[in-house]
């Protein structure tokens, strides 16, 4: 192999792993509505930070609800909740903005601030915040 063919290989191999859009940028928002967090999202917060030893201030997270709704349509794929990392911002669908173990779920991602789901953190001390379709 010339040093040629290596070059447009590697070349081809970084296009591959390029995705053109973020998740985020294929969520519609626009049925979402911008929440306060509720008393009961700052107590699960402070649940969290408790047994996660991590902390972060809950008025940084935007949260969002789509009312009416059971799930969020990310691209080809759906959700019942989504952390976006671009302005840390939390989107539940309406169906299951009550859920203590979905609305945990994403407020583990903003404290973390990574979509990554270290069993440390998703099935710890906090319990068991893990779904097999995870978002
Ligand atoms: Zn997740």
């Amino acid at each position: 192999m010339n040093g040629l063919t290596r070059v447009f290989l590697l070349a081809v191999a970084l296009v591959g792993c390029h995705h053109p859009l973020e998740p985020w940028q294929e969520i519609d928002l626009s049925k979402a509505e911008k929440v306060e967090p509720s008393a009961q999202y700052v107590a699960w917060w402070s649940e969290l930070e408790a047994c996660s030893g991590l902390s972060g201030d809950i008025h940084a997270v935007a949260f969002y609800v789509v009312p009416n709704d059971s799930t969020i349509q990310v691209g080809s794929e759906s959700y019942w909740g989504y952390w976006i990392k671009d302005g840390n911002r939390i989107v539940l669908a309406g169906a299951h903005a009550y859920s203590e173990k979905l609305v945990k779920h994403e407020e583990m991602h903003a404290l973390l601030h990574s979509a990554l789901h270290p069993p440390a953190y998703f099935n710890g001390p906090c319990g068991d915040l893990t779904y097999a379709n995870e978002g």
